[in-house]
This record gives structure tokens, C-alpha cells and sequence, in this order.
């Protein structure tokens, strides 16, 4: 496994990112602990280090259940990352307090080694400060309870420059990958922390599966290159090329990525230029299916208005991009919605989603492809 120093600490480069756990059959959120602990304490054995969670993963499950994992390992060996939920925040400090408290008692523990503001925009950052919330934690951060203050970022790549000079923070998470690069602005957002001097911490680095399920030609082209390595790992090198990159999370949730990953970061070795010239090519073709961006956070759900299963929808939409089979694709999508066409546009969905789809409108989008399908 290969490490970075931080703050005169060995950090693996791989991070456990504790949001797609195995779940249990018919649940969309109960953690199948079985598995999930023995995917934790492999990682952990095989050099894994780094372990990120968040209050509301999972239900507000994943914390406590991490917590009692993480407590069988030598504590001082181990590095947890967990995140004051911003958005979720209706009554200010008080509640920030409290759940700051909760998640020490759900982690076991009297001390986070990287805690984030959560999921935050310009917007959020105004929240923060002018709440207090933000002065609260920088509190916490002087007494030792935080080792490491930052914030996840989810908003114009424009704004962070602002973000960052609204506190003093330690490091930022990012949505980092070789299409969000170009598509999301990211390259901005990376500069912008590195001219700072902050390590950056990468999430969707293969934009929630997205860059694992690519379309055939794209998967012949890396294929071609390289038959052994798998299309993850391509992903996994682009972003730990970038030098101020610190962590990579990734949310395992089986043992095939869990051994896929260890063997891409034992050690990362830099992508070279035909390498990067070939994601060049894999990005293009990836943004010519014009798929819905979804990275399956849940962030949307529920749909209180239709019960839309929303990142199922877009995940079956972008499938049939791929695959073209029109057949599969309206069987599914009939059997995920009650008449087809359920969404009533209330929008409520929309505000949560951190990549900004606008959810309605790609709804009566696929819809329409799916109803126009002679099946
Ligand atoms: S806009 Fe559509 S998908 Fe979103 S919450 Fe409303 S009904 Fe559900
Ligand atoms: S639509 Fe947006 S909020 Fe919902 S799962 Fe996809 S990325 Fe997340």
C-alpha cells in the first residue's frame, strides 16, 4: 500500500469510503455488517488506513457501525473522517452541538482525525460561519477534538477560491476524475486548493461507477493497451497522478474492488502519456452517450411525491445507453415506476442533488425514451 506523509502521519492513499456498504437483500440502506466488517478489517490488514464516513450514511447507521469496527484496531494506527451534515441543519448551533457529541459516542472515540464541513457550496459556507457552527468546530479543532478541519466541496468551481478564504482549513474533499475534470470544472477546483497549499482528498473517483461501466469501444480501446489492467484502476491512476492528491476514497463494497484497489495502490505507479492520451479518448466517448451524471448518492431520496427510485432510474437509463437494449430497459423502467411518466415535477428532489441534474426534467426525458419503445 502506498502512503503519504500528512501532518507527520502515514495516510494510505486508498481511502475506505464508508457510503456504499453491502446492504442487506430488499433494503436500500441497511448495511449488511457481515460483509461490511469483513471488507473493513481486510482493507485494514492490507494497509488501509484512512476511513471515511458521515453522519447521515446510511440512514444515520454508518457512524455507529463504523465506530464499533474501527474500536477492535489500535486506535492511534487508524485515521477517521466524518462530517457536520450542513444542509440537514434546521435549528443552528444547538443542533450542530448535538450531533457533534452523537458522533463522538457513535465512533467510539474522543477525537476525529479529519472532520468536514459536509457536501457544502457557497451557500453552505454562509451557513457555517454565520450560524457559528464554524467557530464551534474551530474550537473543537484547538482542544484537540479535530485533529484536521476541511470541507467537502459541492458547488462552483468558482466559489472555492471564496470558500477557502471564509476559514482556515487543513484540507478539502473533492469530486475528482477524469471527467469531471473537464465536465464539472474540477480542474479549476484542484488548482484553486493547490495554490493554497491544501491537500486535496478525492471522492468519485470513478464518478459512482460510472467510469467502470464504459461503452464497449471505450473498453476495447483500454483493453487493447493494457488487457490486464482493470478499467477502475485507470481511474484510480489518473487522479493519484495528480501530485497534491492525498487520499483516494472509495466506497467498496465487494472483496473483487476491495483486491482490485490494494492492487492498483500497492504501489500507484503515474499514468504515461499514451495512457493519458487514451482517457482523453475514453472521456469523449464517454460524453457523447449524454448519460445522466448520477454518482448514485441518494442525496435526492425519497421521492415523498411519486416514490421514484431516482438513481435507479438514471442507472438503467445509462445502461441502455450503453448497451442499446431497448428491450430490458422499458421492462425495467415499467417495473420501477407504477405507470410509467410518475414524476410530478415537484422539484423537492433538486435542491439536494450535489451535481445539480435537473432531476424532473430528465425524468420526463427517459420516460419519453422508454414509452417510445416498440417492445
Ligand atoms: S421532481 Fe419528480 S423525482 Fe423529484 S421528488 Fe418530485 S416527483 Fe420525485
Ligand atoms: S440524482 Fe443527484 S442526488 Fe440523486 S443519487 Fe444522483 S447524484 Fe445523488
Amino acid at each position: 500500500m502506498d502512503f503519504k506523509q500528512h501532518n507527520n502521519r502515514n495516510i494510505s492513499r486508498l481511502g475506505f469510503g464508508c457510503m456504499r456498504f453491502p446492504l442487506v437483500e430488499g433494503s436500500d440502506w441497511k448495511i449488511d455488517e457481515e460483509k461490511a466488517k469483513a471488507l473493513l478489517l481486510d482493507a485494514y490488514n492490507k494497509g488501509v488506513n484512512y476511513f471515511d464516513t458521515a453522519y447521515p450514511y446510511h440512514n444515520r447507521t454508518s457512524e455507529e457501525f463504523v465506530g464499533r469496527v474501527l474500536k477492535t484496531l489500535p486506535r492511534e494506527e487508524i485515521n477517521i473522517a466524518t462530517k457536520m451534515p450542513i444542509n440537514m441543519i434546521k435549528n443552528g448551533l444547538i443542533e450542530a452541538e448535538g450531533i457533534f457529541k452523537q458522533q463522538l459516542i457513535n465512533l467510539q472515540t474522543d477525537y476525529i482525525d479529519y472532520y468536514l464541513l459536509h457536501a457544502i457550496n457557497l451557500e453552505g459556507m454562509k451557513k457555517s460561519i454565520e450560524s457559528g457552527i464554524y467557530d464551534f468546530l474551530d474550537r473543537k479543532r484547538k482542544e484537540g477534538v479535530i485533529k484536521n478541519f476541511g470541507f467537502s466541496f459541492h458547488g462552483y468551481a468558482t466559489d472555492i477560491e471564496e470558500m477557502i478564504g471564509m476559514g482556515d482549513f487543513d484540507f478539502v474533499q473533492l469530486q475528482l476524475n477524469y471527467v469531471d475534470y473537464s465536465l464539472q470544472n474540477a480542474k479549476l477546483s484542484y488548482e484553486t486548493v493547490t495554490k493554497h497549499n491544501l491537500p486535496v482528498m478525492v471522492m468519485e473517483p470513478v464518478r459512482g461507477g460510472a467510469l467502470t461501466t464504459l461503452t464497449p469501444e471505450a473498453i476495447s480501446i483500454m483493453k487493447n493497451y493494457n488487457p490486464d489492467a482493470s478499467i477502475a484502476s485507470w481511474a484510480f491512476r489518473w487522479v493519484s497522478s495528480l501530485d497534491n492528491v492525498l487520499v483516494v476514497l472509495s466506497g467498496m463494497n465487494d472483496q473483487a474492488q476491495l483486491d482490485d484497489n490494494i492492487r492498483t495502490f500497492s504501489p500507484v505507479i503515474k499514468l504515461n502519456k499514451d495512457e493519458i492520451d487514451i482517457l482523453d479518448k475514453v472521456t469523449h466517448l464517454f460524453l457523447q452517450t449524454k448519460n445522466v451524471p448520477c454518482t448514485k448518492c441518494h442525496y435526492c431520496m425519497p421521492c415523498a411525491l411519486a416514490g421514484i427510485d431516482i438513481p435507479t432510474v438514471f442507472e438503467i437509463y445509462n445502461t441502455y445507453l450503453i448497451d442499446h437494449d431497448g428491450d430490458k430497459f422499458k421492462k425495467e423502467y415499467l417495473s420501477l415506476t407504477k405507470n410509467g411518466g410518475d414524476c410530478v415535477s415537484c422539484k423537492r428532489c433538486m435542491k439536494a442533488c450535489p451535481q445539480s441534474i435537473n432531476i424532473a426534467e430528465n425524468m420526463k426525458q427517459i420516460d419519453r425514451s422508454a414509452m417510445s419503445l416498440n417492445t
